[in-house]
This record gives C-alpha cells, structure tokens and sequence, in this order.
C-alpha cells in the first residue's frame, strides 16, 4: 500500500520527481488544512436488514483540498498514519462525528441512532485514547451506548496484547466495538474469543462476490455464523445490489450497508429516523 500509495502522491504532483518530497507536501497541507477547517465528515447508513431501518451511521474522513476538490481517505490516510498525523485528524473525527450526534439528537428528537469511528492501529496504540474518548463524549453529553468505535483485524493483531488491554478499557466506558474488514486479516480465534468486540464487519470483498462465487458465500454464511456463535452482530459492508441484501437476510446477517442503501453523505442528507431530511 505503501508504494502504491506514493506513485498516487508523485501523480499529483508532475513537477516533482521526488515521491518523498510530494509526501511532505501532503502532509504539510494536511496539517494546515486539519487547522483550517479543511477536514469533512461524511456519514454512511447502516442499515438493519430484517425491517430496512436505519440503525446508525459509520462517519468517513474527507479532505476539501483546496485546489484537487474533495480527497477520498485512500488519497491520505495511509500518509497520516504513518507520520502520525493521524492522531490528530483521528480525534478531529471523533469529536466532530460525536457531536454530529448531539446534534442530530437535538434536530430529530433522541433517535438512538449509533454513530461508528474508525480507529487505526495507531490511534489503538496511544495512550491517551482512553481518556480522550471519555472526555469527547462527556463534553459533547452523549451516552456511550451510542459511540461504535471500529478497528481492523489487522491493527488488532499488530499487537493483540496491548490491544486487548486498550479495548477492555473502551468497553469499561460504555462504547461498543467492531472489529473492522474481518475476514481479510489473518484472524486468531484465540485472540478473537478474547477480545470484548460486538460486531463483527464482513469484509466487502466477500460480499461483492457471495452472488456469483460460492466461495465467496461460504466465507460469508461463515462470518455470519461465527458472530452468532460468539454473540455478536454480523454487520456487511459493501452490498451494492438488491440480490446480495436478499442473500444477506437468507443467511441472517443482522445489519448491511453499501452503496445499495446509501452512498457515505454530508450529516444534513442523512435520514435521522423521525427527521426531516435535508433542513
Ligand atoms: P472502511 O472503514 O472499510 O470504510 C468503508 C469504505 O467502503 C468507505 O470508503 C465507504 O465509502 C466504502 N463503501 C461503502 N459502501 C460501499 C459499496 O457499496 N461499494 C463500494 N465500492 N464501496 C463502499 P472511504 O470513505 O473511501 O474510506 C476508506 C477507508 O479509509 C475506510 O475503510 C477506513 O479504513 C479509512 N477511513 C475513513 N475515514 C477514516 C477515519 O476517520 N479514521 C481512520 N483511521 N480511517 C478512516
Ligand atoms: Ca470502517
Ligand atoms: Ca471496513
Ligand atoms: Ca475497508
């Protein structure tokens, strides 16, 4: 990811010849657009399959740079994390999708919506998680029942021991958690029985393929099950077609979301239960 993402930065840039220069470029504007105002949160729908309500929303970063237009998080994410610049775009994020909450809450009547952060391995990693997250949702006045923190498989098993200390604390707070594009890490059940998790999010790249790869849909049936087995909700992500949300009910996956009920959209665009869309 990490060459793949530098030929992305060098392509942006013509003049420069130097991909490591055009990352600090990046970085620097990335510093400055996070004091700025810059920084966007778009919010994506998730949705509970049997009834087609919406249960929550997963908040995704976003970047109004100010001469390439509106970034995608591929286009930096990789480079904030690595420089750490991650830890204060994370806790911009948080703040902002808690409070979004607060105020959904205030324009909707208290609707219980869940509101979903990702997490990255070093935002897991900082010690002061913990007390931020506290402090984010004490400020803001929202019930931890409410904050969904998600976490890949991946900075889960980068360091399973210190993670598994981390998440017991976020769970002695209230706030749920999901282990993030589960399936595409190398998952250890013994960590997994471990770890205090509440949903398990299928990875997209079994969902596209589980209406015309078997394969595809054992692995899913499979994820599905082990949740069940576990107790935890079996969340998909990706489904994109009318087809793989009918597949999705049949194997009895809990909750979906996916371009097919919503595209990740500004916070006045998303369709609080008992709000009106668009004020
Ligand atoms: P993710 O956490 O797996 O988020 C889901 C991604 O899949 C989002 O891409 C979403 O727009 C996209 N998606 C949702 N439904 C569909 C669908 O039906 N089809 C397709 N093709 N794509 C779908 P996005 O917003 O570009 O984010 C990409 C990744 O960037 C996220 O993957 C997450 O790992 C990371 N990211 C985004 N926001 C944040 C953030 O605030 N903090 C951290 N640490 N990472 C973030
Ligand atoms: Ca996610
Ligand atoms: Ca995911
Ligand atoms: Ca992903």
């Amino acid at each position: 990811a990490k060459a793949q993402g530098s030929g992305r930065w060098e392509a942006h840039r013509p003049g420069s010849t130097d991909p490591g220069s055009a990352r600090l470029v990046l970085l620097e504007q990335l510093r400055a657009g996070l004091r700025d105002g810059e920084l966007r949160v778009h919010y994506q729908p998730r949705m509970h399959l049997a009834s087609g309500t919406i249960s929550g929303v997963e908040a995704l970063v976003r970047w109004q740079h100010p001469t390439r237009g509106l970034l995608q998080p591929a286009e930096f994410i990789d480079a904030a994390e690595e420089s750490g610049v991650i830890r204060d775009l994370g806790a911009w994020v948080l703040t902002e999708a808690v409070e979004q909450a607060v105020r959904w809450d205030a324009r909707s009547g208290p609707s219980g919506l869940q509101v979903a952060v990702n997490l990255s391995a070093r935002q897991l990693a900082d010690p002061d998680l913990v007390t931020r997250v506290a402090g984010v949702l004490a400020r803001a006045g929202l019930p931890s029942s409410r904050l969904v923190l998600e976490i890949t498989e991946t900075a889960l098993m980068s360091d399973p021991d210190g993670a598994l200390t981390t998440l017991q604390q976020l769970r002695a707070l209230g706030v749920l958690l999901a282990v993030d594009d589960f399936g595409t890490g190398y998952s250890s059940f013994t960590y997994l029985k471990q770890f205090p998790v509440d949903e398990l999010k299928i990875d997209r790249s079994f969902v596209t393929g589980m209406t015309t790869d078997a394969g595809d849909r054992a692995i899913v049936a499979s994820c599905v099950h082990l949740a069940h087995a576990m107790g935890l909700v079996a969340v998909a992500e990706g489904v994109e077609s009318p087809g793989e949300r009918d597949a999705l009910l049949a194997l009895g996956c809990d909750q979906a979301q996916g371009y097919f009920f919503s595209r990740p959209v500004p916070a006045d665009a998303v369709p609080v239960p008992g709000g009106v869309v668009g004020v």
